[in-house]
């Protein structure tokens, strides 16, 4: 067996550990005879499982307890439609548009309302973030939405927006667990658990509970009503269940790893390694502005598109893989979640120190 170094921006990098435990609790979860698979999601086994997850992830952020932490399925983007549905009471809400991401969550709202795009780093390729102090927010607006870290174009919020009293409501998915969180500075954060947390297809809502309502209109669906989940303790129906056992399982290893203040220290010290390198490279260059730059999404090029190609394949043949850029940016992106070992990353710039030093 051998793992290779995985930059992928999701799914993304499990902590190694996690991975083992899972194979061994696979045939027989702790003398239950069957994979977690394989049990009733109403069987006091997985309730312990379900309860645990919930309790480590409260811990975890020190989530207060008028929130309600939601297991879902449909991943982050299934709460583009749910957020507005549920939220939308005077049917207004402003986005700032930061990514691709932000901009499905309001091409999505505007099915249900009146979303208005308040602000955007559209005309530079969203490589920076908004001065989010004085935004023209809507004075009905039901929420104000962002997306905290920008996956695709390596962006962070460091500051949040002054939303003038009116609710925050962040897609978390790519930053989550990353560093400490005041989570009564929102009234609704969502994350799809692939690129941090666990398996694709399970999202969590962490959301105060005066937002959850019954008076919505008809159409919404029961299983995109935050009430039908929150009254069911996320078991409306059967919730993906294996992989919210693997979420469990890495909420434990945050915990094991000294919690989010520890996670932030881990994941501040592989980012500068990778931003001093490509601040001091002479072929490569981060893109994006370094004021609002992500500590878990790195994108850089060289500047030239064969190069940048070569690069890729070099580096994927030495075991550094998923390394190419989105699309819409081009050249690469190191993803250095969580899980990334500081080897990992050490290895990596090695590695282009090695390149630049070849090709130039
Ligand atoms: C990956 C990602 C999504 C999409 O997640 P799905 O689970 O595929 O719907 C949404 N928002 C952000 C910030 C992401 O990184």
């Amino acid at each position: 067996m051998s793992r290779v170094f995985n930059f992928s921006a999701g799914p993304s990098v499990l902590p190694e550990v996690v991975l083992k435990q899972a194979a061994e609790e696979m045939l027989d979860y702790k003398g239950s005879g069957m994979s977690v698979m394989e049990m009733s999601h109403r069987s006091k086994v997985y309730d312990n499982i379900i309860k645990e997850a919930e309790q480590d992830l409260r811990d975890l952020m020190d989530i207060p307890d008028n929130y309600k932490v939601l297991f879902l399925q449909g991943g982050a983007s299934q709460q583009f439609a749910a957020v507005p549905m549920n939220l939308m009471k005077n049917g207004v809400a402003d986005y700032i548009i930061t990514g691709q991401w932000a901009k499905k969550a309001y091409e999505e709202a505007k099915k249900y309302g009146k979303a208005n795009a308040i602000a955007s780093s559209a005309d530079k390729t969203f490589s920076y973030i908004p001065d989010c102090s004085d935004l023209p927010i809507s004075e009905d607006a039901d929420y104000v939405y962002i997306c905290h870290n920008n996956t695709i174009y390596g962006t962070a919020y460091k500051e949040l927006p002054n939303t003038k009293g009116k609710i925050l409501v962040a897609d978390m998915s790519s930053d989550i667990l990353s560093q400490p969180v005041n989570v009564s500075d929102y009234g609704l954060i969502f994350f799809g658990v692939q690129k941090n947390v666990g398996p694709a297809g399970v999202v969590v809502v962490i959301i105060r509970e005066d937002l959850i309502r019954d008076d919505l209109p008809a159409y919404v669906p029961t299983m995109l009503k935050y009430k039908t989940q929150a009254d069911n303790d996320s078991l409306y129906n059967t919730p993906p269940c294996y992989g919210i056992y693997i979420c469990g399982l890495v909420f434990k290893w945050v915990k094991e790893m000294g919690g989010l203040s520890a996670m932030k220290a881990h994941n501040e010290k592989k980012a500068q390694i990778l931003y001093n390198f490509l601040d001091s490279s002479k072929m490569f260059r981060g893109t994006v502005e370094k004021k609002d730059r992500s500590l878990m999404n790195v994108p850089f090029v060289t500047g030239n598109e064969e190069l940048d190609a070569k690069f890729v394949k070099e580096a994927t043949a030495a075991g550094f893989v998923n390394l190419k850029g989105h699309r819409t940016v081009g050249g690469m992106r190191a993803s250095i979640y969580n899980a990334m070992p500081i080897e990992g990353v050490e290895k990596l710039v090695a590695f282009m120190k090695d390149f630049e030093e070849k090709n130039s």
